[in-house]
């Protein structure tokens, strides 16, 4: 029943008007502009939680299209500042120009994150697709070399190449080094990428593993019960957990704003009670709040690479106990 309506979603939303689409994705998306994401943040601090903002768009089509989102950026700078929030942000490398031009993508990154340095607010690169994972990670590099270590990436569980890249930011950043681990969005090529759950859920499992035994920052993004409890149980190993200062002896510098060398992400909208139970027992936890005029483009794009978001969709509404928000 799930998988055929999942289908029906995937195929229906990809012909529908913006009005369904609207309606599919509402939950998911704070809305189009900053202010819907700051009424957001506000309504979820009651629920011991923090934020990671994104301004929904990526991969340009032409480098001046990278201002927009400086400029916006600027605005949620200004809007976390201005309204207190216990929030930082989160970007697109494509959307800066990236896959355009490096160098000038780099520097668009870096303009953002330097901003953010002088308001203390830290920067999360997403990972986006296979062709910017080296780049987005050496741009994390140059920048902390350039005294930015305000700044860190997410890796994923999903590639096989994710626990040499640990090993790598390891060597370059030191206790520096400060990570979101997730499995992946992205339906990668079986060449350069596991496809079974459990191969990805093994893999995600181990570079926690990994980053913790490195005394880095861990961000564990998943709803997925047996990344979250595996988590759990990584964590009491080092003697880590909620309210203990992080005992580790090769651990990186206690940041303001961030948890005790870890802390726990999920998307707005999805699992809610499991945020509140994790958040209840003392761990930090952290809502990625996206918004953005480009909502519509955002949820087709995510649908038509990964379809199998179609069957979470159709599992959100036949099933709502699954998955509250
Ligand atoms: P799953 O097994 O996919 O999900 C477990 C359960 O959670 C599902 O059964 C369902 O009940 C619920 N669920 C999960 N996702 C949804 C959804 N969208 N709608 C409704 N229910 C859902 N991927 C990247 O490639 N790059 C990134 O930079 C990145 N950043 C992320 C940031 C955060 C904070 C999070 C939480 C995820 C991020 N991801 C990113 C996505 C991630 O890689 C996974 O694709 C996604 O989280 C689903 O994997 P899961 O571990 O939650 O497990």
């Amino acid at each position: 029943m799930v998988g055929w309506v999942s289908k029906s979603i995937v195929a229906m939303t990809i012909r529908m008007p913006r009005w369904f689409v609207g309606w599919v994705s509402r939950r998911y998306v704070a809305g189009p502009d900053i202010e819907n994401a700051v009424e957001i943040m506000k309504r979820l601090s009651k629920e011991d939680a923090c934020f990671t903002v994104d301004v929904l768009g990526e991969e340009i089509s032409s480098i001046e299209e990278a201002q927009f989102f400086i400029d916006e950026y600027m605005k949620v700078i200004e809007a976390i500042t201005a309204n207190n929030l216990d929030a930082n942000l989160s970007i697109k490398p494509t959307a800066f120009g990236l896959l355009i031009d490096e160098q000038i993508g780099m520097d668009n990154i870096e303009k953002l994150v330097r901003t953010a340095h002088t308001h203390n607010l830290f920067v999360r690169l997403d990972m986006e697709d296979h062709r910017v994972t080296t780049s987005t990670i050496q741009a994390v590099i140059n920048l902390h070399k350039r005294g930015l270590t305000n700044v860190g990436t997410v890796l994923q569980g999903r590639l096989f190449r994710t626990l040499d890249d640990i090993n790598e930011l390891e060597t370059e950043l030191g206790p520096n080094a400060d990570y979101r681990i997730c499995k992946c969005i992205y339906l990668e090529p079986e060449d350069i990428a596991f496809t079974s759950y459990r191969d990805i859920v093994d893999s995600t499992n181990a570079c926690i593993d990994r980053m913790l035994a490195a005394g880095s920052y861990c961000s564990i993004a998943s709803h997925d019960i047996p990344v979250i409890e595996y988590a759990k149980s990584a964590l009491e190993g080092y003697g880590m957990g909620p309210n203990i200062p992080d005992p580790r002896s090769n651990a990186g510098p206690q940041r303001d704003a961030k948890g005790p060398g870890y802390e726990f992400q999920m998307l707005l909208g999805v699992r809610g009670p499991l945020r509140r139970k994790l958040a209840k027992a003392g761990h930090r936890t952290r809502v990625y709040v996206p918004y953005g005029e480009k909502w519509y483009e955002y949820s087709i794009r995510r649908l038509q690479e990964n379809p199998t978001l179609g069957k979470q969709y159709a599992k959100a509404f036949l099933m709502p106990w699954t998955n509250r928000p």
